[in-house]
Parts: structure tokens; C-alpha cells; sequence
């Protein structure tokens, strides 16, 4: 394969291989030490000048701290146009250049260990400390017995200069971005189609699980099915109403993230999930396509005169709750 065609070959859309089968061609353009230098100092400099749409040739090389100019300029050419492109002032890095510098940077290969450190809080299975660990970049949370509760890759980047806690805060962001993607049928990490499996597991909770794995890049990620709710707009506001921010709260004192669903129907999938604060209940249904309704706001079961069947199926099948408090019902 000429140079032409390697640079051809970058991306989805080209006419290289097909997708779930690797192109050697983005590594082979970026596997010499001249032109890993150029993308680093592409990088600071725009980290350095963002204002700038480029930097001149001269400058570059001399920044580069390449004395060869025949060389780096042969080099800076096999670079574009995939991740370098030339502007009005110069030579920038393009959106897939950043992306790849952004990759090494977060952290391939370190061995970072951080941890175990505790944190003010208790597993809600067996009420004992839970404490965080980085090892592997994998970021983990859980207690003395194992009861693991958010347990996900995050880059050595991520954790550097960072408390552990941190860490958790942005490990947990990042898990509801990646939740909304594949709710979305989409890959977080490299934008082909995922596919759902609805799994229940053999846990004490949390149980009941969505495994997303990746046709293209084979990324495989199990998420409770609470997980990915958490940015419906009426969980929002009923947390907001209840004084809880989903968005900076840790994941383990959500229960919506921990809520065992009940099963509304078995074709179509129906599961019902429910979660109480200050004796108000929201409940939500979830079906086979992801698709989420809220089927009731509701006052508390305590009601007088009402008395459920039992705490998860009663309330929206009850009408002396359904009378006593008002009802929301929104289907999307
Ligand atoms: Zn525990
Ligand atoms: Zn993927």
C-alpha cells in the first residue's frame, strides 16, 4: 500500500478494510519517532496558544527540536492529511490527530497503583466501609465482602493529581455518558452498533443488567438497568425534589441504580422499576427498546386506608393511592 492509499485507508467510510477488521494504516503513519514528536508538539502548542489556527513551518520544526528540514518536512507530509492539516497560519492537528494525541496522553500501558483508601460510606448490601482501588486502570469501588459497586475502566490520566475520590466523581460521569450512547445503540469508544442483551445475574442486587458489546471494537460493558435512567428528566426532577443531585451524588446512594425491577410483561418486556424518598414514589417502566415512561409520581403508600399488596407491584395498580395523591402519567 502507497502512502496515497494509507492515508485513504483512515476511517469508516474509506475503501480499506472493513471496519471490524484493523487497517495497519493509522499505526504505520504514526509509528516513527519524528512524527510522534510533531504530533506532541502540535499538541502543546495549541494547548499553549489556542487562539491560533496553526503554526508556520519554520516554527514547528524548531519547536520540534528537529534540525533536518528535508526530514521533518517528508514526515509532516505522511502525516496529512489524517492528522495534520494545513491552515491559513500554518500546520494544526485535525480532530482525529487531537483524538489520538488525547488517547497516549489519558495513558496506555502505565502501571499506575493507587489505593486502597476508604470512603465515608457503606455498602448498602452489608452496611460495612466501602473503600476505592486503582489498579489496572480500573477503577473500583467496594467493601470487605466484595460487594462491588461501580467498577470501570478509567485511564491512568484520569487519576493523576487526582484524590481518588475524584476519580469516583468522574468515573461516574463518564459511565452515564456511556450508558446514554448505548442506550442509543451506539459504542462510547468507537461509534460502530451495539448490541443489548437484557441479563439477570445471580447478585443480591443490582442484578438485573443491560451487557452492551460492541460489533466494531468488541467493547463489552453491563450496566443495572437503573444506570442507565438516570438522566430521564423526570428522574432528575424527582431527585431535585428530594434534594439529590443525580448528577454529583455517588452512584451507591442512588437505589435507583440498585432497584430490583418487577416484570409488567413478558412479551413485550415490560420491567417496572420503583424508588421511594420521603414516602413519595416514582416509578418508571422500561421495554425491550430501551424506551422509558414514567407510569406515576406518587404520595406515600402510608396513605390511611390504603394498604398495598406488597411495596414494589401496589401503587399504580392502587386506586386509593391513585385518589389520594395526585397522578402524573406520561408515556414518551
Ligand atoms: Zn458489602
Ligand atoms: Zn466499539
Amino acid at each position: 500500500m502507497d502512502d496515497a492509499e494509507e492515508n485513504k485507508a483512515v476511517g469508516r467510510g474509506s475503501t480499506g478494510p472493513p471496519v471490524t477488521q484493523l487497517s495497519l494504516a493509522p499505526f504505520k503513519l504514526v509509528t516513527e519517532e519524528t512524527r510522534a514528536t510533531i504530533l506532541g508538539t502540535l499538541a502543546s502548542y495549541q494547548a499553549e496558544n489556542p487562539h491560533d489556527s496553526g503554526i508556520g513551518f519554520n516554527e514547528l520544526r524548531e519547536a520540534a527540536g528537529i534540525g533536518d528540514s528535508g526530514k521533518f518536512n517528508y514526515h509532516l507530509d505522511k502525516l496529512q492529511p489524517a492528522y495534520v492539516k494545513q491552515t491559513e497560519s500554518g500546520y494544526a492537528l485535525t480532530n482525529a490527530g487531537v483524538s489520538l494525541v488525547g488517547t497516549l496522553r489519558a495513558g496506555v500501558g502505565a502501571e499506575t497503583v493507587r489505593g486502597p483508601e476508604t470512603l465515608d460510606a457503606a455498602c448498602s448490601i452489608c452496611d460495612t466501609e466501602l473503600t476505592v482501588r486503582y489498579e489496572d486502570a480500573i477503577l473500583s469501588v467496594s467493601c470487605e465482602n466484595d460487594h462491588s459497586d461501580p467498577r470501570d475502566y478509567l485511564p491512568p490520566r484520569a487519576v493523576d493529581g487526582r484524590t481518588l475520590q475524584e476519580a469516583v466523581s468522574l468515573q461516574k460521569r463518564r459511565t452515564m455518558h456511556d450508558c446514554e450512547f448505548i442506550r442509543e445503540g451506539v459504542c462510547p469508544a468507537c461509534f460502530d452498533d451495539v448490541e443489548c442483551k437484557y441479563t439477570v445475574l445471580d447478585a443480591p442486587q443490582a442484578s438485573h443488567v443491560l451487557v452492551a458489546t460492541c460489533e466494531g471494537c468488541g467493547r463489552v460493558s453491563g450496566s443495572p438497568l437503573g444506570m442507565y435512567l438516570l438522566r430521564e428528566p423526570p428522574v432528575v426532577a424527582f431527585y431535585h425534589d428530594h434534594g439529590v443531585d443525580v448528577t454529583e451524588t455517588p452512584l451507591w446512594t442512588l437505589d435507583l441504580v440498585i432497584a430490583e425491577p418487577t416484570l409488567r410483561s413478558e412479551d413485550p418486556l415490560q420491567l417496572s422499576l420503583s424508588v421511594e424518598r420521603d414516602g413519595e414514589q416514582l416509578t418508571l417502566v422500561v421495554d425491550e427498546a430501551h424506551n422509558c415512561s414514567t407510569v406515576s409520581v406518587l404520595g406515600s403508600t402510608d396513605i390511611p386506608g390504603c394498604t398495598p399488596r406488597s411495596p414494589r407491584q401496589s401503587v399504580s395498580n392502587c386506586s386509593q393511592c391513585l385518589r389520594g395523591r395526585g397522578l402524573s402519567l406520561t408515556t414518551r
